[in-house]
């Protein structure tokens, strides 16, 4: 796996590199945002530091966005919720907080990368639940003939939903389906992904929420 630094501090670079050596994988580092969209193409992975001495980690993140698939990872100082939350609704897959510890870094980018894998495997089909699309082959949904520019992970999450639809789906089975790991997974991210599906989706009710369970939406999948 070739994983892509961007961090403009040394030490937390330098660790990082460590870190995603130790675990068989090829770092590669830059320090500016601008640098990081010249060298994304070669990485399967990104970790994004927000805090870029050049352009806005936020800016780098959406603009990566148009053009990878590729997981990215955004690194966040402690507390700093609003750029988690705005870092999420831009495209990133999840966070790390730092002092980021190896442990977490590696289990992350392992379920991140397997998650992106395994998506575009299986029996290319359509589900329709309702007025809601989900194209699995071609990764696009839809609402009636209004398609949706969701992210990797809300398109996951809705098609989570929907090829469940008419069953609870509970908040463990999807932090295990999207993050590979329900109790290493960042309860959070799941909140922000799904409060930015529900608002493209414009759909009140669609999904609903099953309290202390999880979620379901209603219908059979067709
Ligand atoms: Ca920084």
């Amino acid at each position: 796996m070739h994983v892509l630094i961007v961090e403009d501090d040394d030490s937390v670079a330098s660790a990082l590199a460590a870190a995603v050596a130790s675990a068989g994988h090829k770092a590669a580092r830059v320090s500016r945002g601008e640098d990081a969209l010249l060298a994304h193409r070669q990485h399967e992975v990104i970790l994004l530091d927000l805090g870029l001495p050049d352009i806005d980690g936020l800016d780098v993140l959406r603009k990566l966005r148009q053009v990878t698939q590729a997981p990215i990872l955004i690194l966040t100082a402690r507390d700093d919720e609003r750029s988690v939350v705005l870092g999420l609704r831009s495209g990133a897959d999840d966070y790390l907080v730092k002092p980021v510890k190896l442990v977490e870094l590696l289990a992350r980018i392992e379920a991140v990368t397997r998650r992106t894998s395994r998506s575009g495997q299986g029996t290319p089909h359509v589900i329709t639940v309702g007025p809601v699309t989900v194209d699995l082959d071609r990764r696009v949904a839809a609402v009636e003939t209004r398609e949706l520019a969701l992210t990797a992970t809300e398109f996951d999450l809705l098609s989570l939903l929907a090829r469940n639809a008419g069953s609870v789906v509970t908040r463990e089975q999807i932090l295990d389906a999207l993050w590979g790991d329900a109790f290493l997974a960042n309860s959070r991210s799941l909140d922000v992904h799904l409060t930015a599906l529900r608002s493209k989706l414009q759909q009140p009710g669609f999904i609903i929420n099953v309290r202390g369970v999880g979620y379901r939406v209603e219908g059979e999948p067709g």
